[in-house]
């Protein structure tokens, strides 16, 4: 059981970062205030929205990795169950995914860790009602927040707008927790703290997604197929996956500038240029489900505010706020849940309004990993020249992917570090590690690929 400290907690945006927050705040403060600027609760059931401004990326596939998994059930136990229920398609990450790593198709036997597919609307729904439900969290909706409110050094809380009529409100804590968009970083020059410049890498990535009513008459042996993009040779990829029971959700990937057009067919034209034609069947013969959407854009950004020296008192960020990353690997949600597991074990310890610099250590170094993985990728759109170790990384990272497709223990130990379950330094061990060194399956990858 967390200390408690004092009365009212505020937190800025009411995504997944906010509202996993307020869950944990829940525990330490009196009071906990969610106040995003989407109308959420104008619907008679508290929260019950679908599509909403605020979070334009709902438009396309949220895979909740493994690890995230973990840690949310920590925060809403039986959430797993809830999921199933709600349709959410369970699917393990061998028998079925079919994946295909730059090199080739990855194995499908069984490696025992599954996933939930849903689609955002619905795990966001299912636990904003969670949330909301809690006797000392309340919601303020439709309110954009503008700037925060100091005095002599500390936060005391924020203003904004609701309905063009000024909006104010005071707390002792307030957390930014207002995504990708987020202008913490203007809101804090505004009261002479002053950021790092962000850091920044960009694979010129965009998402262009549309979903289908499942066509049962395709008889597919998987529940999710992938195809990545890789720098600097693949800039086509794409996804389906089987989402809340009857639909599928495909993207189309389009890195280095290589965008899938909006219109129906240039969607499929794009489409069947990828290895796994499964994506264009279904486009051809299934029902949509929606419009196509496209996002771009979609750099990794890191605020670095843990190196702030005057960090003020009573403010705390997480979630894209702090550290927005290239989506493919799928690593926001996890992110954002691993800070507020990590703000849960420091506020045992720590008043954070007054020490708001201990949990934002915390949060760049569990950014560490998945920051790494998520760019190491993609500093090969770069022109720049790359350091020593980001070259040795990308190379041997382009070895395991060249194993891959004949090395179901590779392919495994590679899955358990992308889900966040294994340290990367898994994949250094000497099972991994020989088959690497020594391109133990590259005739088999070679064959497969004069096939083509
Ligand atoms: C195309 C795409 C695909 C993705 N796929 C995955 C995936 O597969 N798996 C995964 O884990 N993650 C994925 N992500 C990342 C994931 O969406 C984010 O990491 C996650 O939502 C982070 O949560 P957040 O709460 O920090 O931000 P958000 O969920 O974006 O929430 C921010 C909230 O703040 C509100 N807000 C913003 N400004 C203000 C303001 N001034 N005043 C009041 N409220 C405000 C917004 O309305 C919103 O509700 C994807 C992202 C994109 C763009």
């Amino acid at each position: 059981m967390s200390a408690m400290y004092s009365d009212r907690a505020l937190v800025i945006g009411a995504g997944f970062a906010g509202l996993l927050a307020a869950r944990v705040l829940s525990e330490s403060y009196g009071d906990v205030v969610l106040v995003e600027r989407d109308e959420l609760a104008s619907n008679a059931k508290l929260g019950d929205v679908e599509h909403r401004a605020g979070v334009p990326q709902a438009h396309h596939p949220h895979a909740l990795l493994a690890r995230g998994a973990d840690v949310l059930e920590a925060l809403f136990p039986r959430l797993g169950a809830e999921l199933k229920a709600a349709g959410a398609v369970q699917a393990d990450l061998g028998s079925d995914f079919m994946s295909r790593a730059p090199a080739g198709w990855a194995p499908r036997d069984p490696i025992g860790l599954s996933v939930h597919s849903m689609t955002r609307v619905t795990i966001e729904r299912i636990i904003r009602r969670r949330v909301l439900k809690l006797p000392n969290v309340s919601l303020v909706d439709g309110v954009t927040i503008d700037e925060l409110l100091s005095d002599r050094g500390t936060i005391t809380g924020v203003a904004g707008r609701r309905d063009g009529e000024p909006f104010t409100d005071y707390a002792d804590l307030v957390v930014d927790a207002s995504g990708r968009t987020s202008k913490l970083v203007s809101w804090l020059a505004e009261h002479g703290v002053h950021c790092p410049a962000p850091m920044i890498v960009n694979g010129h990535l965009a998402y262009t997604s549309r979903l289908y009513h499942v066509n049962h008459d395709l008889e597919l042996d998987w529940k999710t197929a992938y195809e990545i993009t890789h720098a600097p040779s693949t800039k086509r990829g794409g996804a389906v996956s089987s989402v809340d029971g009857d639909l599928w959700f495909v993207t189309l990937f389009g890195a280095g500038g290589d965008v899938a057009p909006t219109d129906e067919d240039g969607f499929l034209s794009y489409a069947a240029t990828l290895e796994c034609q499964d994506i264009a069947e279904i486009i051809k013969t299934a029902t949509p489900a929606s419009p196509i959407y496209r996002v771009g854009n979609l750099r990794s950004r890191w605020n670095r505010f843990h190196k702030v020296p005057n960090w003020p008192r009573g403010l705390l960020a997480l979630g894209d706020s702090v550290v927005s990353l290239n989506p493919v690997y799928g690593h926001g949600i996890t992110l954002a849940a691993l800070n507020c597991a990590d703000l849960r074990d420091l506020l045992k310890e720590h008043d954070l309004a007054k020490d708001p610099l201990v949990f934002q250590r915390a949060v760049a170094k569990t950014a560490q990993i998945p920051w790494m993985s998520a760019t190491t990728t993609d500093l090969g759109w770069s022109q720049k020249k790359l350091s020593l170790s980001t070259r040795f990384m990308r190379w041997y990272a382009r070895r395991l992917f060249e194993v891959i497709p004949g090395n179901r223990r590779v392919y495994r130990s590679f899955i358990r570090v992308s889900q966040m379950v294994d340290h990367p330094a898994s994949l250094f061990r000497p099972t991994v590690l020989w088959p690497v060194l020594t391109g133990h399956s590259l005739s088999g990858w070679r064959l497969r690929a004069k096939e083509r």
